[in-house]
């Protein structure tokens, strides 16, 4: 598809959205077909030949849409509110376009910066404590995450590795191992599977709290439980709170909850995935209160706040918490570095390699990034975007044989 064709059909694309979704009230909400329906009617392997734009549109509606539970029919009433709004599937495009990944502030900054003030903007949408938020020197801040089931798991690795951290500070003969048998979480019995599968995922206990007549969890069903597993030689490390479970969107009682917690040095972590968006609400803000006993809190936009999945937002009062649970050893690396011995001996080459790569990078007529394999400081020349051509690639290599030769012609000098 070239250009001028993905204007034109970026158009018809448009158009085929705004029926589906000006339409979809008179499509059947639940679909007729069986288990296996779809592989009879399309072929076995991927095609030799492509089909035309319109063979596969036709398709969509023949044979996709039949099989399409229409989670944005107004007669659809089940699962949970999954957001989509024309604003979010434009921002989807977009962001199709730009197309980068974010993994580090590098790697796009406008992606990390972008995402780290829009955090602190919902934060303060929700009146959340001032320490969830990042600002210009906070210790907090907020970080989107896939889905809700995603942010509990990295708020229970991040509390278990913070607990083997304190009790071998106290007792360096303990081995993680032996930690982690004693580690145990709680949430209510009405929390979602997602908690318990992130205990499975993470290696610990999770006990399920028994949930009040109004299905919340309370203060002296916590207390029962942490006492007996205390006593019987346990180590409570972790506790879930649910604002608005997603079966009846009752509220565990986080005023009675998060002091215990505290008290005992326990992470609170709080899924508000499915109301969360409603806090918003200043008539609905009260029902976060609490909130400022917990470590790490989330909420789905969506679910609730139109924008389309996936966009889990959470917030955590120490980023750190969280960034050196998931870093590798940082010590181990600077062991390594320091006292290896290594580092003056193969320096030579290394450096004008590092001195060649800061030119490259201040010139920003291209883009590298370094590896290190084994000993040596290597610059990687990646062939990257779709639209490259040989051209690109000899005028890069021009480029970088004159920066060379001033390195090394600054290094003669
Ligand atoms: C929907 C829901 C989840 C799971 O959300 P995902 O983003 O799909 O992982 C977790 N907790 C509660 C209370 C929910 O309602």
């Amino acid at each position: 598809m070239n250009t001028s064709e993905f204007r034109r059909r970026g158009k018809e694309m448009v158009d085929y959205v705004a029926n589906y979704m000006e339409g979809i009230e008179g499509r059947q909400v639940y679909p007729d077909v069986e288990p296996g329906y779809l592989r009879p009617l399309i072929p076995a392997a991927a095609p030799e030949e492509p089909d035309t734009f319109e063979d596969i549109i036709n398709d969509v509606e023949k044979i996709i849409m039949p099989g399409v539970t229409h989670w944005h029919s107004p007669y659809f009433f089940a699962y949970f509110p999954t957001a989509s709004s024309y604003p979010a599937m434009l921002a989807d495009m977009l962001c199709g376009a730009i197309g980068c990944i974010g993994f580090s502030w590098a790697a796009s900054p406008a992606c990390t910066e972008l995402e780290t003030v829009m955090m602190d903007w919902l934060g303060k949408m929700l009146e959340l404590p001032k320490s969830f938020l990042a600002e210009k020197a906070g210790e907090g801040g907020g970080v989107i995450q896939g889905s809700a089931s995603e942010a509990t798991l990295v708020a229970l690795l991040a509390a278990r590795t913070k607990v083997i951290h304190r009790l071998q500070a106290a007792s360096p003969e303990l081995t993680q191992a032996a930690i982690m048998e004693k580690l145990v979480a709680y949430s209510s019995d009405q929390a979602h599977s997602s908690v318990e599968r992130a205990g499975l995922i993470g290696g610990v206990k999770l006990k399920a709290i028994p949930s009040d007549g109004n299905f919340a969890m309370r203060a002296s069903a916590l207390q029962e439980a942490l006492e007996r597993d205390k006593a019987a030689g346990l180590i409570p490390f972790f506790v879930v709170a649910t604002l608005g479970t997603t079966t009846c969107c009752s509220f565990d009682n986080l005023l009675e909850v998060g002091p215990i917690c505290n008290k005992e040095d326990m992470w609170l972590h709080v899924d508000a995935a499915y109301a969360g968006s409603a806090f918003i609400c200043p008539e609905f803000r009260h029902l976060l209160n609490g909130v400022e006993f917990a470590d790490s809190f989330n909420f789905n936009p969506h679910k609730w706040l139109l924008v389309n999945f996936d966009c889990s937002a959470m917030w955590v009062k120490k980023r750190t918490d969280l960034t050196g649970a998931f870093r590798l050893d940082p010590t181990y690396l600077k062991h390594s570095h320091q006292d290896s011995g290594l580092i003056t001996d193969y320096r030579g080459s290394n450096k004008v390699n590092e001195a060649l790569l800061q030119r490259i990078n201040s010139a920003k007529k291209i883009h590298l990034v370094p590896c290190h394999l084994r000993d040596k400081f290597v610059l990687r020349f990646a062939i990257c975007s779709r639209t490259v051509e040989s051209a690109h690639v000899q005028r890069a290599w021009e480029h970088i044989k004159e920066l060379a030769a001033n390195v090394l012609q600054a290094e003669r000098e």
